[in-house]
């Protein structure tokens, strides 16, 4: 359904410069000072994305694609997943993280009594709390490695985390602005 971001940086070493085919990100070397900004920017237009939705927030324009609340509540558990991954790298030597189970979260309905205004609020929380810890990092820690999960056991280092939440922010940011752009005209 979405992008699986998760599948595709664990295949190969953050140190690459990989570009998203769906959003063309590059996943060059990233500053905190510099991820702190677009990440930032990225959230705030999601946000905005939300409150332009109005009504229509909730609505899946096809069957193939989430709605605009249920990216949002997928970016919102992405932060804060990859927020725990870089900790808990800055604590243990190669540590091996969980999956999200993307999917099964908003099937089993853990998004279904999100609304606009808890989602805008625990994006800007989430992004709030990411920022602070990467902000908070001893000098070099970008360095330090960890696997995102056992079954694509290879390794990346804390800046290449970062670099993917900030891909995450701005690839579904591009879902829910296709989105709002097809609610808006459901026939164009
Ligand atoms: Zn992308």
């Amino acid at each position: 359904m979405t992008y699986d971001i998760m599948q595709s940086v664990s295949n190969e070493p953050a140190s690459d410069v990989q570009t998203c085919p769906h959003c063309g990100f590059s996943w060059l070397p990233l500053s905190r000072a510099k991820c702190a900004t677009r990440m930032s920017a990225a959230v705030e237009s999601f946000v905005d994305v939300i409150q332009r939705a109005g009504e229509q927030v909730g609505t899946r324009p096809s069957e193939r694609r989430w709605s605009i609340l249920e990216y949002g509540g997928h970016l919102r558990d992405v932060i804060l997943s990859v927020r725990d991954r870089i900790v808990l790298a800055s604590i243990l030597d190669v540590p091996v993280g969980t999956p999200i189970f993307r999917n099964e979260r908003v099937d089993l309905g853990f998004y279904a009594q999100d609304s606009a205004s808890d989602v805008a609020v625990e994006l800007q929380v989430a992004t709030y709390l990411f920022l602070k810890t990467v902000a908070t990092l001893p000098p070099n820690y970008e360095e330090r490695g960890l696997i995102y999960r056992t079954r694509t056991p290879l390794e990346i280092t804390i800046a290449g985390a970062m670099s993917n939440a900030l891909h995450e922010c701005e690839h579904h940011l591009g879902d829910a602005t296709e989105n709002l752009r097809s609610l808006d005209s459901p026939h164009g």
